[in-house]
C-alpha cells in the first residue's frame, strides 16, 4: 500500500468513528506507523496529501467531535490500569457480543458460547477477596457492568447475577468450606450461579413475607414453594434460594444443586424486555437439602439484605450503562440521518434531546462513581445504593426514549441498536427493588420515619 493511500487511510478512519474505537482501529492499521510515515513526507507530498484530504471531505463533517457519553472525562480518573481492563471489556462486547445480541434477544435465546470467551476476560468476582477472584476495587465492578450493559443490559443481567447475587451470597453467608467448594469455580465460570428470593405472591414484601418455607426434619432441610423470575436459574448450576424457616420465622439461604431432586426451574416465557436473560418459574417440592448446603452465615433477612446492598451498586451501573449504549447510538444515527437535505443533528429541537440526554448520563455518572468510592471506603449504606438505584433507573427510562425519539421509525427496530435498551430499562426499573421499595428505603433514612406498611 502506497505512503499516501495509509496516510488517507488513517484520516479516514479517524474521522468517521469515535475515540473510544481507536483500539479497535489499532488491530486494522498500524496507526504509529502510518503517522511516522506522515512525518518523512515532503512539502509537496503534504500538500498533495492535504488536497485529497480536502476533495473527499464532506462539508463540517470532519470538525465533528468523537462520539462518547463520558462528557466529563470520568475514565481519566482511572488508573491506566483500570482503563486497560475496561477498554478490554468494551472491545471484547464490541467483537464479540454485539454481532449476536440482536437476533439472541429477538429469539429469546442466551448465546451460551460466550461464557467460554468470557473466561479469558477474568472479570468474575471482581471486588472479592481470595478464591482466584481479581480484588479489585468496586469501583471497577462498576465499570465493567457499565460497560457490557452499554452493548446489552441482558448479558449483564446475566453476569450481575452470577457474579453478584449468587457468588456474593457465598461469598457474604457461606462457610468456608461452602467457600472453597463453590467460588473458584464460579470466578472461572465453569459453574453458573442463580439466585432466588422473589416468589409468585412476594416480591417488594419478601423482608417479612416469604411463602416458600423450609424444615429441618433432624436429617435434612425440606423445601417446598416456588420462586419467581429466577434470571440464569434454567441452566445454573447451583440456586440460592431463601426460605422461611417453618420453626423460628427467620430466612434462611440453601445452596439448591440443579440436579437435586424436588428442584424444578421452567423457563419464563414471553417476556418484552431482557429477552435474553433466561428467567425461570422453580418449584420446590419436598426438595431435600442437606445441612452443609444451608449458608451457614444467613441467619436472618438482614444476611440476604447485606447482598442486595452489596450489587444494588451495580444495577445503578447498569442503568448507566444502558443510558449510554442507547445515547451513543442516537448521536451516531443523528449525525448521519439527514432530513431537509442537512444532518437531523444539526436541529435545535434535536440537539435539546441530545443535551437532555447527556445531562442525565453526566448526573448518573458522576452519582454512581461516587457511590462506588463510597463502596470501596466501607461507607457504603443502603439508602447509598438504594437512591442511586432509583435515581439511575428513573432518568434511564428519559434517557432511552428521547434515545428512541430523535431516530424516529427507526427507533423501534432493533438493528440501530436502541430499541432493545428501551425495554431493558424497563426490567432495571423493577428488579433489585422497585422505585417506591427504593425510595422508600432512602425516606425512611432522611426522615427517620419507616413508611413500609405491614
Ligand atoms: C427481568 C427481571 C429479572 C429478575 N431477576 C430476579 C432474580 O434473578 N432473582 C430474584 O429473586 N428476583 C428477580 N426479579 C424479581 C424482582 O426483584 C421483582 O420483580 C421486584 O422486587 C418487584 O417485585 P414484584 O414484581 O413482585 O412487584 P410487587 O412487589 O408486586 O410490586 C408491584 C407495585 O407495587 C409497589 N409497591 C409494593 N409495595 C409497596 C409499598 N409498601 N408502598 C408503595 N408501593 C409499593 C411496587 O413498587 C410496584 O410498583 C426479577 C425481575 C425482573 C423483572
Amino acid at each position: 500500500m502506497s505512503v499516501f493511500k495509509k496516510v488517507k487511510n488513517t484520516f479516514n478512519l479517524l474521522k468517521s468513528v469515535d475515540l473510544d474505537q481507536l483500539a479497535k482501529i489499532n488491530k486494522q492499521i498500524d496507526l504509529a506507523e502510518a503517522m511516522k510515515k506522515l512525518g518523512e513526507l515532503d512539502e509537496s507530498q503534504l500538500k498533495g496529501l492535504m488536497k485529497m484530504l480536502k476533495t473527499k471531505r464532506k462539508k463540517g463533517q470532519s470538525e465533528l467531535p468523537p462520539i462518547s457519553g463520558d462528557f466529563y472525562n470520568l475514565d481519566l480518573k482511572l488508573t491506566d490500569e483500570q482503563r486497560k481492563l475496561q477498554m478490554e471489556v468494551r472491545n471484547f462486547m464490541e467483537d464479540e457480543v454485539r454481532p449476536l445480541v440482536n437476533d439472541h434477544w429477538n429469539k429469546a435465546k442466551f448465546p451460551y458460547e460466550i461464557i467460554e470467551k468470557f473466561k479469558k476476560l477474568n472479570i468474575t468476582g471482581v471486588p472479592y477477596e481470595g478464591y482466584g477472584c481479581p480484588n479489585l476495587p468496586f469501583l471497577m465492578e462498576g465499570i465493567i457492568a457499565q460497560e457490557i450493559a452499554r452493548v446489552d443490559v441482558s448479558i449483564s443481567t446475566f453476569f450481575g447475577v452470577h457474579s453478584g447475587l449468587a457468588m456474593g451470597s457465598i461469598y457474604l453467608c457461606g462457610s468456608e468450606e461452602q467457600k472453597q467448594e463453590w467460588l473458584p469455580k464460579m470466578q472461572k465460570l465453569e459453574k453458573i450461579g442463580a439466585f432466588g428470593l422473589t416468589e409468585p405472591n412476594v416480591g417488594s414484601g419478601v423482608a417479612g413475607g416469604l411463602e416458600t418455607t423450609c424444615k429441618f426434619d433432624g436429617e435434612n432441610w425440606i423445601l417446598n414453594g416456588q420462586k419467581k423470575w429466577i434470571g440464569n436459574a434454567t441452566f445454573a448450576d447451583v440456586i440460592v434460594i431463601w426460605a422461611r424457616d417453618e420453626d423460628s420465622n427467620q430466612v434462611k439461604g440453601f445452596l439448591v444443586r440443579k440436579e437435586n431432586p424436588g428442584f424444578e426451574a421452567k423457563k419464563m416465557e414471553d417476556k418484552m424486555a431482557l429477552r435474553i436473560v433466561q428467567n425461570a418459574l422453580i418449584t420446590l417440592t419436598d426438595c431435600k437439602i442437606p445441612e452443609g448446603d444451608r449458608l451457614q452465615k444467613a441467619d436472618s433477612f438482614k444476611d440476604t439484605a447485606k447482598v442486595l446492598k452489596m450489587t444494588r451498586a451495580g444495577v445503578a451501573w447498569q442503568a448507566v450503562g444502558c443510558a449510554r449504549g442507547a445515547y451513543e447510538s442516537a448521536l451516531k444515527y443523528t449525525r448521519k440521518r439527514e432530513q431537509f437535505n442537512r444532518p437531523i443533528a444539526s436541529y435545535q429541537l434535536i440537539q435539546n434531546h441530545l443535551v437532555e440526554m447527556v445531562s442525565n448520563l453526566t448526573a448518573m455518572q458522576t452519582l454512581v462513581f461516587r457511590l462506588s468510592e463510597m463502596q470501596d471506603e466501607g461507607l457504603l449504606q443502603d439508602e447509598h445504593a438504594s437512591l442511586a438505584k432509583v435515581f439511575c433507573s428513573m432518568r434511564t427510562r428519559d434517557v432511552v426514549s428521547r434515545a428512541r425519539e430523535v431516530m424516529g421509525g427507526n427507533g423501534i427496530l432493533l438493528e440501530h441498536d436502541v430499541a432493545r435498551f428501551v425495554a431493558d430499562a424497563e426490567a432495571i426499573y423493577s428488579y433489585e427493588g422497585t422505585k417506591e421499595i427504593n425510595s422508600l428505603i432512602v425516606g425512611r433514612a432522611i426522615t427517620g420515619y419507616s413508611a413500609f406498611v405491614n
